[in-house]
């Protein structure tokens, strides 16, 4: 052992360094939060828990032309439409299978009314696999629970689509 090897040892340099660097960082801004109770800010483009939008109205915006089924590389969406009294074409069945989803967000580009988007949510952890498999009623009242939010995040994503 060198004499420099033999001094570190007797006086514990590499405790020394690591308490330094300890208290280093004690002391720093903390790079974690204190998640549930804090949270990150998301970006307008985050994708999350897909949803059904409707217009102020009530109406819902899905006019039932299945381009995001046609879209979704995982073919995860299945859409039933029948024309209303009314004429127009509304869906009677939307169904998004959670469990085969990757979150590719090709339905939400796809979509031109902005029906299907993915939402800010990413808290819809389930124990049950029949909990994923979304149908219509759930994902309209995910768009009726967030549209403020993302009516918000459509806004500020607009100029750049
Ligand atoms: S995000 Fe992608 S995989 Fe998921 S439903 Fe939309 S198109 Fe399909
Ligand atoms: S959600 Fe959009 S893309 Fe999908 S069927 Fe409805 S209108 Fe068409």
């Amino acid at each position: 052992m060198s004499i420099a090897s033999t001094i570190k040892a007797f006086t514990l340099w590499d405790f020394v360094k690591a308490h330094a660097l300890t208290l280093k960082y004690f002391f720093k801004p903390k790079a974690t939060i204190n998640y549930p109770f804090e949270k990150q800010a998301l970006s307008p483009r985050f994708r999350g828990e897909h949803a059904l939008r409707r217009y102020p109205n009530g109406e819902e915006r899905c006019i039932a032309c299945k381009l995001c089924e046609a879209v979704c590389p995982a073919m995860c969406i299945v859409i039933e439409a029948e024309p209303r009294e009314d004429g127009s074409r509304r869906t009677t069945r939307y169904d998004i299978d959670m469990t085969k989803c990757i979150f590719c967000g090709y339905c939400q580009e796809a979509c031109p009314v902005d029906a299907i988007v993915m939402g800010p949510n990413y808290e819809y952890s389930v124990e049950t696999r029949e909990e994923l498999f979304y149908d219509k009623q759930k994902l309209l009242d995910n768009g009726d629970r967030w549209e403020t939010v993302l009516q918000a995040n459509i806004a500020a994503d607009a100029q750049y689509r």
